[in-house]
Parts: structure tokens; sequence; C-alpha cells
């Protein structure tokens, strides 16, 4: 069977053909006691074999495939040696250029990123850093088991300004036992920094998960509702009084600093994702390859594609998913290009729901488009969810 991704050309529109890609690097130093991400840790004499098996599967799209935008996620993609990313950076050089002018992320923790991998990332095209601080208070950090202090953080965040390089901090809130004015610090030390982007996630307790077990026990108690909410308050006043666009429900950005690879997700565009646990959108279809790290690499290595699981989505569910995504964005959904890239008018499809979401104070909209209003960004999930009914 011809894959899907042959099936696609340049020139068909960026919600069949992927101008974008997603590179997954699960290498951990340890595990954080919040994390459900695909990771691997204690397996990093694997490395050499993972960064060949992600050249196997790339070349298994039968070319190079240029696109605009490239993210390096993980994992601690920072956790390889110097030797280890200058290898990642010729496969993806050679394999998946980035046109001019486009954008190139790596997500780095920050006590495993140093100058030398800095300067090595920016020689090679790399446009932007997320760094995963979460906090600068030692006590969060503690309680979600980073093994990273303060200070590693500022001097990150000061080694990529230096470089010349965009960038982005992760910070949670919601942290067991945190509180409102250690969340105010920790976004005050952030703006303080000439921070370019600011993501701002409330913690989540990801079943299974180590910190998920210890509620369950008892041992940690989660923050109410309210302190929660007004934490995410917070960020927006705090982060738009500094000058951040808030662009995104969960994603604040200084002018002409957003993150366009996030964007494509949010437009829900095809996008490609190679490596271990990584999703693949890409001619209306949906791949998502094997989270076993031994299994991906063997796969690759015999010319297979490592995917676990694929769906084609009905033209119904995809425009549900499209709605889903869009409404995350500030500038929420436009009706005229949603209508091209589902063949659904959204205000038909979604209309009595919308007309009550509307009542409630939690959408607004006009013929041009329709978006959470300040008092949604806080139910947003709710809302989506109710909408997805409609589908
Ligand atoms: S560093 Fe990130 S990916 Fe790795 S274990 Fe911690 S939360 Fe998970």
């Amino acid at each position: 069977m011809i894959p899907a991704i042959a099936r696609t050309k340049p020139n068909d529109p960026p919600w069949i053909h992927p101008r974008a890609a997603y590179v997954h690097i699960p290498f951990c130093a340890h595990k954080c006691g919040y994390c459900d991400f695909a990771i691997a840790t204690g397996k990093d004499d694997r490395i050499d074999a993972y960064l060949t098996a992600i050249s196997r599967e790339i070349a298994l799209l039968g070319g190079v495939q240029q696109i605009r935008t490239l993210f390096v996620g993980g994992g601690t993609p920072s956790h390889l040696s110097v030797g280890q990313l200058a290898h990642l950076c010729s496969i993806l050089g050679e394999w998946l250029p980035v046109q001019k002018g486009g954008e190139v992320s790596l997500e780095a923790n920050p006590e495993s990123l140093t100058r030398e991998k800095v300067k090595l990332l920016a020689d090679a095209g790399f446009t932007r850093i997320s760094l995963g601080a979460q906090s600068f208070s030692k006590g969060t950090l503690k309680s979600l088991d980073r093994p990273h202090d303060p200070d590693a953080v500022r001097e990150a965040v000061n080694l990529v300004k230096e470089s010349g390089l965009v960038v982005s901090l992760d910070l949670i809130f919601g942290a067991p036992e945190q509180t409102i004015i250690q969340w105010q610090t920790d976004l005050g030390e952030a703006i303080r920094l000439g921070t370019d982007h600011i993501s701002t996630y409330g913690l989540t307790y990801e079943k299974g998960t180590p910190l998920e077990k210890r509620v369950r026990l008892g041992m940690v108690r989660p923050v109410g509702e309210d302190l929660e909410r007004a934490m995410y308050a917070e960020a927006i006043a705090c982060l738009g009084g500094a000058g951040y666009e808030h662009y995104e429900i969960s994603n604040f950005a200084k002018v002409q600093k957003r993150c366009a690879h996030n964007e494509v997700y949010w437009a829900n565009e095809a996008h490609h994702g190679f490596g271990m646990g990584a999703a693949g959108y890409v001619g209306l279809s949906r791949d998502l390859n094997t989270r076993d790290l031994e299994r991906y690499i063997r796969l690759c290595s015999q010319g297979t594609r490592p995917v676990f699981q694929s769906e084609t989505l009905n033209p119904r569910e995809r425009a549900g998913e499209t709605m889903a995504q869009n409404l995350r964005r500030i500038e929420g959904v436009e009706t005229g290009r949603f209508l091209e890239q589902t063949g659904f008018d959204p205000q038909i499809l979604f209309a009595t729901e919308l007309e009550r979401l509307v009542v409630q104070g939690f959408l607004e909209t006009n013929p041009e488009r329709f978006r959470l209003t300040p008092e949604g960004k806080f139910v947003a999930d709710s809302v989506i969810e109710r909408l997805m009914r409609c589908v």
C-alpha cells in the first residue's frame, strides 16, 4: 500500500500537504513526577541507534521534504551530547531543509543546555529555544521532581539571548503547595529576564504518573479550582501588562515572536511527526508512532514505518477537530477559512450550541468569525466539548 504521505503534492492546501515537521527526541536524564510523555530514561546507550532510526524514518517518505517550520521536542533534546546534536543537525539539514525565513525550534532543559550546544544549534540554523523552566521557586521545582534550580534557568535564558535566538519559557501553575505570590514571582522573573515567549500550563495529574499516585495516597494535595483560576487570570493580566500578546489559551508572545510551528497545530493543518510516539497528520490521515523505543528502532532499521495507529477522520470529525483547535487561538474560528478547509459553514454546523454559548457569555461571534470571550477562556475545555457534540 502506498503510504498517505506519498499522495500529497506541494501545491495541495496546507491542511493536506505538510509544511511543518515535528521530531521527537525521547531521552531524559530522569523522569519527572508529572510526566506522561513518550520518554526514555537510562537508555543513553541507544541514542546513536535512535538517531539513525530517525534518519531512516524520514527517508521512508521517499525524498527531501522542504518545510517552513521544524520543532525538535521531547523528552529532552538538549540531553544529547554535542556530538549527538551535531549528528541530529546533519540529519535534519539533509532530509528536512527549512525554507528561508522559516522557524526551527528545539526544546531544552536548563541543566543540560551549554554554551557549546547553543552555538552549535545557532550555527545549524535553529531560530528558537523553548526552555522547560516550569518555575523559579525551589519548592515548586522540587514538588514537580524537576532536577534544576532557579539559577540554571536564568543562566540558560541568558545563553540563548546572547546567541541571538528567540527564547521561550514553559511555566507551570497550580503545582502542589504553590501560592499566588510564588506564581506572581515566576511570571515577574520570566518578564524581567526578557523572555520573548511564555507558555503557561495548569498542572494536570495524568493517570499512572508518580505525582497522580501521590495524590491518590493523600501525600499531595492539588491546589483548589479557585486558586488555579486566579493564577491563570494573573498570567493574563501580568503578561498582558508587560506587552505580551495572549494569542492562544496558554501562550503569550512579544511582537513577532509567536510560535509558528504551534500555530500549524491550532490551524489543524498537516504536519509530519517523526520519532517514537510522534503524531503526524498528512493527507487527512492521522498516524501515531509506537511509544516503544526498541520497536521503533527495529521497525525503522527494517525499512518499515513505525506507525502504531492510523486513522482517516470523516469530514464531520475533521470539522469538529478543526473547530477544537481553532478555538484555542485568541482570533478564534474564521468562517471563510473554516468553510474552505472543511467544507462546512461553522455558523451552520454549530448553530444551536453557538447561540447558547453566546447567550451564556462564553463566545462572541460576528459573520466573519467566532471566538472565546474573556470568561470563555477560563472554561475553554468545556466550551470546546459542547461544540464537538454538534458533529
Ligand atoms: S524533562 Fe520533560 S519530558 Fe523529560 S521527564 Fe521531565 S517532564 Fe517528562
